[in-house]
C-alpha cells in the first residue's frame, strides 16, 4: 500500500497548513503562536485531551483507540531558524530574521496529517502521544519535554520521529539501528595575558602565540589521539583577539564544537582538550578560563524499533534502507531515546538546497508519505483487538 487514500484525499489541506507555519516561523522556546496552530488543528479533528506549556511552547496530545493497548509516542519539531529566506516562495516568511530551513514546518504538518487521520478512523487499540516540541535548533525542547516527565505522565512506551532529507529522492525512508546522528559538545575558552605596547613584548604576556599553539594542538586530538576507526570532529571555528598592529590585547577568545559518537572518545576529547590548555596557557604563561558544554547526546536507534519501522515504511515506498550512513549533526529527539525505545528516520523530499541554506524549502509532496508512514506505524504496532 502506498500513500494512505483518505491522507492523499486532504494533501493540499495539509499543504495549507505547512504553508501557514512557513510564513509564520519562530524561534526556540518561543513557539506559541504554532502551538496555538496545532491545538486549534487538533480540536478540529475532534482531539480533547490536548495538554499545552510543556517545555513552554510543547504540546502532547492523546487520541484514544479502541480498547486496550499500547502508548506510542510520535514527536515532530516546530521552531524555526534565525536567518533571513531566499526561496521567493509566495509564502515565505513573514518575520524578518527568521526562517523555517530545517523542515520543522513540515514536520509539523505531517503529525498534523497523521492525527486528522488516526482520530477520523481510530482503528488501533491502545492510544498515540502527539508531541509537537519547541527548541529543537537550540537548547534542547526534547530534553525539557522529557525532563518534565512526559513519558511518566502519558505512559508513553516507544518513540518515533521523521526528518526530511533534501540529499535523497522524493519519497527515500532511511535510517539504521544504533548511532545515527553525534552528540555535540562545544567549547568557549578565554585566555588572558598582559596587554601594552607591541615594540615591548617583554613587557607584556601575549596571548596570540598562546591562542595559536592551541589551535594547532587542538588538530592532534582527532589525528594523534583517537582510534583511526572511530569517528571524531573537533573544530576550532573562533579566534577572536587584538585590535591594533602595534597593540598586544590583553585577552583572545576561541571557541569550537567538538562530535563524537562513542562515550569513550567523547570524554577522551574533553580530557585531551582540557589538558591542551591548561598545559599551552601553563607554557606560555597566560590564564586560561575553558568552559566545556556538553550538549546533545548522540542519537542512538534502537534496533527492534527501527526494523519494525522501516518495515512500515516499505508499505508506502519502494525505496526504503536501513543502511543510512551516520551523519555528524546532531538531533534532541537523543534524549527521547534516551527515554524509550524508539526510531529516527529521514524521510527524502527530493535532492535541493540542504537544511539550513536560505534556499532550502520543505517539499510538500512528502508530506502526505510521512502521515501515511506514522498513521501505519500506529495501525500496525496496536492492531484492534478481535
Ligand atoms: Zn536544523
Ligand atoms: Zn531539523
Amino acid at each position: 500500500m502506498p500513500i494512505i487514500n483518505r491522507i492523499a484525499e486532504y494533501a493540499a489541506e495539509m499543504t495549507g497548513w505547512r504553508q501557514h507555519l512557513h510564513r509564520n516561523p519562530e524561534l526556540s522556546l518561543d513557539c506559541h503562536e504554532t502551538a496555538r496552530f496545532v491545538v486549534s488543528k487538533l480540536r478540529e479533528f475532534g482531539i480533547s485531551h490536548i495538554h499545552e506549556g510543556i517545555a513552554q511552547s510543547g504540546v502532547v496530545a492523546i487520541i484514544d483507540g479502541q480498547g486496550a493497548g499500547p502508548v506510542t509516542g510520535l514527536r515532530a519539531d516546530m521552531d524555526a531558524l534565525p536567518m533571513e529566506e531566499e526561496t521567493g516562495a509566495d509564502y515565505r516568511s513573514q518575520v524578518p530574521g527568521k526562517m523555517h530551513a530545517c523542515g520543522h514546518d513540515g514536520h509539523t504538518a505531517m503529525l498534523l496529517g497523521a492525527a486528522k487521520y488516526l482520530a477520523e478512523t481510530r482503528r488501533f487499540s491502545g492510544k498515540v502521544a502527539l508531541i509537537f516540541q519547541p527548541a529543537e535548533e537550540t537548547i534542547g525542547g526534547g530534553r525539557i519535554m522529557v525532563e518534565e516527565g512526559i513519558m511518566e505522565r502519558f505512559g508513553i512506551e516507544e518513540v518515533y520521529a521523521l526528518h526530511t532529507d533534501p540529499a535523497r529522492p522524493l519519497g527515500c525512508f532511511s535510517t539504521r539501528p544504533g548511532p545515527l546522528m553525534a552528540a555535540v559538545d562545544d567549547f568557549e575558552l578565554v585566555l588572558t595575558g598582559r596587554g601594552g605596547h607591541a615594540a615591548h613584548p617583554d613587557a607584556c604576556i601575549d596571548p596570540v602565540p598562546c591562542a595559536l599553539a592551541i589551535g594547532q594542538a587542538l588538530q592532534t586530538v582527532v589525528s594523534r589521539n583517537t582510534d583511526p576507526l572511530q569517528s571524531l570532529v573537533v573544530s576550532l571555528t573562533v579566534i577572536q583577539t587584538g585590535s591594533a598592529s602595534n597593540v598586544i590585547p590583553e585577552t583572545a577568545r576561541l571557541a569550537g564544537t567538538v562530535r563524537s559518537f562513542d562515550p569513550a572518545i567523547r570524554d577522551m576529547a574533553e580530557r585531551r582538550i582540557r589538558e591542551i590548555v591548561d598545559g599551552q596557557a601553563q607554557a606560555y604563561g597566560v590564564s586560561a578560563q575553558l568552559d566545556y558544554l556538553r550538549s546533545y547526546p548522540p542519537t542512538i536507534n534502537h534496533a527492534a524499533q527501527t526494523r519494525f519501522a522501516a518495515d512500515v515504511a516499505r508499505e508506502i515506498s519502494p525505496d526504503v534502507t536501513e543502511e543510512a550512513v551516520p551523519s555528524m549533526g546532531a538531533e534532541d529527539f537523543s534524549y527521547m531515546l534516551e527515554a524509550r525505545p524508539g526510531a529516527f528516520l529521514y524521510l527524502g523530499q527530493g535532492v535541493g538546497p540542504f537544511c539550513h541554506h536560505p534556499k532550502f524549502d520543505f517539499n510538500d509532496e512528502a508530506a502526505p508519505m510521512g502521515a501515511s508512514f506514522f498513521a501505519r506505524l500506529i495501525e500496525t504496532r496496536q492492531p484492534l483487538n478481535v
